[in-house]
Order: structure tokens, then C-alpha cells, then sequence
């Protein structure tokens, strides 16, 4: 018979195979890729990336939350562009999301990492994959080995069944997946998926950076 362990292990071979495809084909695709074993040992990571003092900003994730990177901007090392901090107005918060451009390293998680070395995400008010595209001098992303998928079309799908509705719900959108918990490609005001990005070979060799933890972050 074979024991738990034995399946566990044969399992974390699999994944194993799986997060080395992906780390080489990012490391192909100019990005760098960096591992970690859980969630505890992220802010190491990400506090050896950034320098004191830097402008430092950051894209809407729960991974950031969930692994205390959020805190960890938050705690004076660095120049943080808050978005969240309180009492901000509407407008306030758009500077931010234009002054984020000028960071010197931005951070944030991405929707679907495919084992060909690919990001792909979908925004909604733009902010995010803009600054992960241009402006910021090192992007940093964080995320958990439950965001990757086999190829583009895993990516599509994955958004369109987890990352995107659950998003939908977290923001208490009136859409309709956040009743059918899937996409149905809405025409609703309160849409929350409007670019679709993906992001291939780079043209400047490691200013992406990602950190992939073994484990379940985010969505
Ligand atoms: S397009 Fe509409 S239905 Fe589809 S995931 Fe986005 S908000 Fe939900």
C-alpha cells in the first residue's frame, strides 16, 4: 500500500518539475525567479530587493497582505506611496497611481504565471499592469505555486473562473460572477476586467523579479 507520505511525496516531485519548467522560462524570458519554500520567508526576500529609503509602490493583491509584505512597506524602511492609507480622497489616490510610475520598485502579484515563463494579468482601472509594463525601475512579483498554469489558455481560464469573480466578490462588485462565480463576459458598470496583458520576453533583463512561494496565495 502506499502510505500518505509517499504520496505526498510523488506530488511535490510533480510540482516540483512544474515550478522548475516555469523559473527557467521566466529566467528566459529576462525575468528573475527566486523561490521560496512559504509565505514567512517572503519579506526577506522582497527587504533584499529594495534598497532603505527607496520610492516604493504597490499594486492591489492579497498575496502582499498575506505574506506581510504590506506590512513590511508600511514599517518606514522606505519611501511608501500608500494607497490605502486612510482618509485618502479619490484623487489623492489617482496621484498615487500616477506618482507610482516614478517608483523605484513597485510590487505586486500577478493572476497567472504559465510554465512557458509568462505573466498574465487583467486590470481593471489599468494602474497595475501599467506600472508593471513601464515606469518603475524593478517590479517585484510575488506569488504562490496556485497561480501557475500550463499555457495561455490555462492563464484566460484561470482568471475567468478564480481570480477574476473571487476579485469581483473581495470588491463587492454588482457583476454577474460574483453570483455564477464565473465569468460571463459582462457589459455591467461595475466590470472589473478591462486590459488583458501578458507579458513575454522583456526587454530589460531583470527588472521583473518574481518570487514564487510553495504554497497557496492569493487568488
Ligand atoms: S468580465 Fe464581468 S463577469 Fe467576467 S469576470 Fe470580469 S467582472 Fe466578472
Amino acid at each position: 500500500m502506499i502510505g500518505v507520505n509517499a504520496v505526498d511525496n510523488n506530488l511535490k516531485s510533480v510540482i516540483n518539475k512544474q515550478v522548475e519548467r516555469t523559473m527557467n522560462n521566466l529566467v528566459k524570458n529576462n525575468m528573475m525567479a527566486i523561490y521560496v519554500e512559504n509565505r514567512d520567508q517572503v519579506v526577506d526576500k522582497v527587504a533584499e530587493l529594495i534598497k532603505e529609503g527607496e520610492l516604493v509602490a504597490a499594486g492591489g493583491s492579497m498575496t502582499l497582505a498575506e505574506t506581510g509584505v504590506l506590512e513590511h512597506l508600511k514599517a518606514g524602511h522606505y519611501n511608501f506611496l500608500d494607497r490605502h492609507a486612510k482618509g485618502l480622497t479619490r484623487e489623492q489616490i489617482e496621484e498615487i497611481y500616477r506618482k507610482s510610475f516614478f517608483a523605484d520598485t513597485y510590487l505586486t502579484s500577478t493572476n497567472a504565471i504559465t510554465e512557458d515563463g509568462e505573466l498574465y494579468n487583467v486590470d481593471g482601472n489599468g494602474n497595475r499592469v501599467a506600472a508593471m509594463i513601464y515606469g518603475p525601475k524593478s517590479v517585484i512579483v510575488v506569488a504562490g505555486i496556485n497561480k501557475i498554469v500550463r499555457n495561455e489558455d490555462e492563464a484566460v481560464e484561470r482568471v475567468r473562473r478564480i481570480a477574476a469573480p473571487a476579485n469581483a466578490v473581495r470588491l463587492n462588485k454588482d457583476t454577474p460572477c460574483t453570483k455564477t462565480g464565473y465569468c460571463v463576459d459582462c457589459r455591467v458598470d461595475d466590470r472589473i476586467c478591462s486590459s488583458y496583458t501578458v507579458f513575454r520576453q522583456q526587454k530589460y533583463k531583470d527588472r521583473i523579479k518574481v518570487i514564487l512561494v510553495g504554497e497557496s496565495l492569493g487568488y
